[in-house]
């Protein structure tokens, strides 16, 4: 595969001289979206800004491959509605965005593969509020489907409320027309079609249990996520245009001496050629927190400061994508999402343009990904295809490519997509994360306490530390 993000400029032994003496404002550790969008902020508002990207791309755990003429989007892909910075990028650059495919979704559930005969109306997004609605709506049903199955006694003891029709208990638990539609409508899907008459104990015991409901939901478009047209790396680029020379790709920071009054920032050249260093009234660092982590700081950082970082830990995935010569599910009315109760794939979606090859992606994760990225991209390929088929049946045998990217096994990410916070981390001091340390700040997608995880929180962090820096500089 090759790489369409165009790498920016590159720092050499005699450029670097023209850095030594030079005081920054700011060094931006990370050239992900955290980081562009944080040194776009600062540059815009005055500020002398330099970014230093380990990699020689830019876009972090965003990145576009070009495979035979087709872009692949091997990470973060998926816009929602509410997620307004990454919408405002989109019509800055001046990129369209599309939807899921349209068509039937296929639900694998206890043993059985059923056609989503009821999707969800999808002429209109979902308003955050409804979204609030859906997201209540779904955690009631999945602690209601706990209880049922731990505690018998209780469900015994109220079988006639279990009794009343699937419908009454929707509009009673789930405040707005919309979310209720598409409540009902996924439910209906793995019910074959009968929520009407199906009783609610009937609901939560025999076809939601076996089910990860918010995989139903992300599959059935419930979400309303959208993608960027001609690939996610046109939205770095735009970032980085306004930059200029400001990045500096092949950068490996490493160690990052620190006082109240500035910083300097140690950085090793990706080929062992080289190292230098950058002196700044402040260091943006951007890097997920398992990453900022391993970074060398002199002084220490104070153990609270330790503390958090190292109780956030990351995910694991390995995106992978089957590529056919046409997208030949979309003539059987399909629309190529999926969603299992079993597999090492359970969820896919068609990421196919509008003209070229048909490209299913769908991902390994958690302990499936910890496994699989032990074994060979064939028994990876095997494993996927073996969940297709259990699905879509027999012909997604024939002649395919296969592509997968482990981003775990990536030394400047190291896991994604989303951090696993300890136990009581997030709720009593997950805001700690985001405290500045004399003069190193910290931004990125796992220090938001809004859209964590996600590009969205990936862009607020860093424009909103942006802003703290720049205020602290005066
Ligand atoms: C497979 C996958 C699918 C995803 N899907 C979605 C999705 O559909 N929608 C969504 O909203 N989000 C998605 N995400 C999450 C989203 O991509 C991330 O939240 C976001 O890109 C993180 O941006 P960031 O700038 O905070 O961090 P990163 O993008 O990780 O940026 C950190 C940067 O620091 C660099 N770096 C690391 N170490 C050093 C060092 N020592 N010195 C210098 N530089 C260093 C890295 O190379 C990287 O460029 C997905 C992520 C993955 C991996």
């Amino acid at each position: 595969m090759r790489q369409a993000a165009k790498p920016g400029p590159r720092v050499s032994a005699s450029n670097l001289a023209r850095y030594i003496g030079r005081v920054f404002d700011c060094v931006v550790v990370g050239a992900g979206f955290a980081g562009l969008a944080a040194a776009v902020e600062l540059s815009g508002r005055g500020k002398d800004v330099v970014v230093l990207e380990a990699r020689d791309r830019i876009g972090g755990r965003v990145a576009t491959y070009e495979h035979e003429g087709t872009m692949i989007e091997v990470g973060g892909q998926w816009i929602s509605p509410g997620h307004d910075s990454m919408h405002e990028l989109v019509e800055a650059a001046g990129v369209e965005l599309i939807g899921p495919q349209e068509g039937a979704l296929l639900i694998r559930s206890q043993g059985g593969v059923y056609r989503s005969s009821a999707a969800p109306d999808r002429s209109h997004a979902l308003t955050p509020f409804e979204m609030a609605d859906l997201g209540q709506g779904m955690l009631r049903f999945r602690r209601l489907a706990q209880r049922v199955e731990s505690d018998r006694s209780w469900a015994a003891a109220n079988a006639s409320w279990l009794g009343q029709p699937l419908g009454r208990w929707v509009k009673a638990n789930l405040r707005t027309p919309a979310a209720q539609q598409d409540f009902s409508a996924v439910l209906a899907s793995v019910s074959d079609g009968m929520a009407g008459d199906v009783s609610l104990g009937r609901a939560l015991t025999t076809t939601v249990q076996g089910t990860d409901l918010e995989s139903l939901f992300a599959v059935s478009g419930g979400l309303k996520l959208r993608r960027v047209m001609g690939g996610m790396h046109q939205l770095v680029d735009h970032l980085a245009a306004k930059l200029d020379d400001r990045v500096k790709l092949g950068q490996i920071v490493t160690r990052i001496d620190h006082g109240p009054d500035g910083v300097t920032v140690c950085t090793e050249a990706a080929d062992g050629t080289s190292s230098g260093s950058y002196r700044a009234r402040r260091v943006l660092v951007t890097l997920p927190p398992w990453l900022a982590l391993r970074l060398e700081y002199n002084p220490p950082l104070p153990s609270w400061r330790e503390e958090v970082l190292h109780r956030n830990t990351a995910g694991h995935v390995i995106k992978a994508f089957v590529l056919y010569p046409t997208p030949w599910w979309r003539e059987q009315g399909l629309s190529g999402q999926m969603s299992a109760d079993e597999g090492s794939v359970r969820v896919t979606f068609d990421i196919s343009e509008q003209s070229g090859p048909g490209i299913m992606m769908g991902f390994f994760e958690g302990a499936e990904a910890a496994s699989m990225s032990k074994r060979s991209r064939t028994i990876r390929e095997l494993a996927f295809i073996d969940s297709l088929a259990a699905v879509f049946g027999e012909e997604v045998r024939q002649p395919h490519d296969y592509l997968d990217y482990d981003w775990a096994a990536d030394k400047y990410t190291r896991g994604c997509h989303t951090p696993h916070f300890a136990p009581g981390v997030w709720s009593v001091n997950g805001q700690l994360l985001a405290e500045p340390v004399d003069a190193i700040h910290f931004a990125g997608s796992e220090y938001v306490g809004k859209n964590n995880g996600y590009l969205e929180g990936a862009v607020r962090s860093g424009r909103e530390e942006a802003k703290v820096i720049w205020r602290e500089l005066g």
